[in-house]
Parts: C-alpha cells; sequence; structure tokens
C-alpha cells in the first residue's frame, strides 16, 4: 500500500468530522471518496496533506508512520493536493503560480523541474498558451487545471484531488476526468474526493463511501457503480 489510513478521528472543536475511519491507496491506482455534503471527504484529504491534526489513529505512507509529519515534509515525501475551488495565487502569473508548485525541490533538481514543466504544458496546452496571463484573470476551468498542474509541479507520487470538476460544464468536466487518467497512466497514484459520483467511479479502481464521518463501504470501484443503494443515494437513482 502506498497509503494506509487506521481508525483515523479528527476534530474541529468538539465536532467529529471522522470517525475512526481505515482505508488504502494502493501504489499506481486511482482511488475515489465519495460521500454526500460533509461527509468529511475534505477532512480527509487536508488530513492526509498534514492540514488537519489527528486526534486518534494513524497514516501510513511508503511504509513510514506520517501521522504527525508536519505538511511541507509530506510534499517532499511525494504527496500533493491540489486545492479545492481552485486555491492559486490569482495575482501571480500562470508560470509564477506552476514555479510555487515546485517550491520545496532542490536547485539540482533543475533538470527534472524543467521536464516537469514540459509534462504540464503537454497535459494542458491551455496553460501553455496562457504562461504570462495573471491566474485570477483565468476561466473557472482554466483555473483548475492550473490548480493540478501546480500540485503536479511538486513531483508528487501520491495527488490528492478535491472535487476537481466543481463548477465546470460538462465537457470540461470529461476532460479533467480524461487527464486525470492521463496523469495517472504516467505513474502518479491519484485519490479523488467527489460530489461527481459517476464520473469518480467510471475513472477509479478502488472506491470508499464515506457517511457523517464514517466509512460505509469499500469496493471495486465497478462493484459500487453497479450496486442499486448507491446508484439511489448518490448516483441519482
Ligand atoms: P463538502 O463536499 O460539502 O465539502 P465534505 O464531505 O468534504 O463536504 P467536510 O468539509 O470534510 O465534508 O466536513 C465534515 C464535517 O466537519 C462537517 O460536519 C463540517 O461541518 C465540519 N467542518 C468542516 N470544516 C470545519 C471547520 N473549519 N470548523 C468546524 N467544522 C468544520
Amino acid at each position: 500500500m502506498l497509503l494506509e489510513i487506521s481508525e483515523l478521528s479528527v476534530f474541529y472543536g468538539k465536532i467529529q468530522a471522522l470517525d475512526k475511519i481505515s482505508l488504502g491507496v494502493e501504489e499506481g491506482e486511482i482511488a475515489c471518496l465519495i460521500g454526500a455534503n460533509g461527509a468529511g471527504k475534505s477532512t480527509t484529504l487536508k488530513t492526509i496533506s498534514g492540514l488537519r491534526k489527528v486526534a486518534h489513529g494513524s497514516l501510513r505512507f511508503k511504509g513510514e508512520d506520517i501521522t504527525y509529519v508536519p505538511g511541507h515534509q509530506r510534499v517532499t515525501m511525494g504527496i500533493c493536493q491540489a486545492p479545492e475551488g481552485r486555491g492559486i495565487f490569482p495575482g501571480m502569473t500562470v508560470m509564477d503560480n506552476l514555479g510555487m508548485g515546485a517550491y520545496t525541490r532542490k536547485k539540482r533538481e533543475a533538470e527534472k523541474i524543467a521536464a516537469d514543466f514540459d509534462r504540464v504544458f503537454a497535459l494542458f496546452p491551455r496553460l501553455k498558451e496562457r504562461q504570462k496571463q495573471i491566474a485570477g484573470t483565468m476561466s473557472g476551468g482554466e483555473q483548475q487545471m492550473l490548480a493540478i498542474g501546480r500540485a503536479l509541479m511538486s513531483s508528487p507520487d501520491l495527488l490528492l484531488l478535491d472535487e476537481p470538476s466543481m463548477g465546470l460544464a460538462p465537457k470540461l468536466v470529461a476532460q479533467i476526468f480524461e487527464i486525470i487518467q492521463e496523469i495517472n497512466g504516467q505513474g502518479t497514484t491519484v485519490l479523488l474526493v467527489e460530489q461527481n459520483a459517476i464520473k469518480a467511479l467510471s475513472v477509479s479502481q478502488r472506491a470508499y463511501v464515506l457517511e457523517t464521518g464514517r466509512i460505509t463501504r469499500s469496493a471495486p470501484a465497478e462493484d459500487l457503480l453497479g450496486d442499486d443503494s448507491i446508484r439511489a443515494a448518490y448516483l441519482g437513482g
């Protein structure tokens, strides 16, 4: 397992957001976490990134216990989250935003960093065209691409995506999911959080259902796609 979460509990003050959740992500796969509003999906990703404190349980990455490893160090270890709601730097250019994604990397990696710029521009030709544009003036879809591109610039082994399809027109949603599969095909493991359960399940190998802070199902994604109770609850019947 690349990532193993055991019995993880997380609180916001007295509110328990996650209640002893356990899940695993295998190297090379796309895994997804689906669930209703407020189920704890974003909290799970934030805890994996190191942005939320763990009250109980543990996280292991590449076999190492990272439960108390600070977030910036997790980036260096190979975990990177593309922010929900396009958390890019709106006043900076596209190029500078991408450069910020590589800030934890050493100068001696210059060649590898240049190759990662090429990788991002090949995945998102639009970003290449818009290198000098101020990020905040781009469309929602372009900003979403930039958020993913910036995360890729840290050269992650595990890419965490929080609602990458949020607010996008259907054509762009399809394109983003194709790109996620392409990124995965290049060797990056992906953990995806989505309200768009059909899309998420159709690109994933493994899926977890989160309900009010608890994992209630864990199965191959295609099993959940064909499951009547899941279809009724999350796929619109
Ligand atoms: P959504 O898709 O609506 O973002 P989610 O599944 O990602 O939902 P979380 O955002 O992880 O859910 O929220 C899980 C629970 O934690 C919810 O009950 C939410 O109200 C609570 N919560 C989240 N952030 C905070 C916060 N900063 N302070 C207090 N409670 C919070």
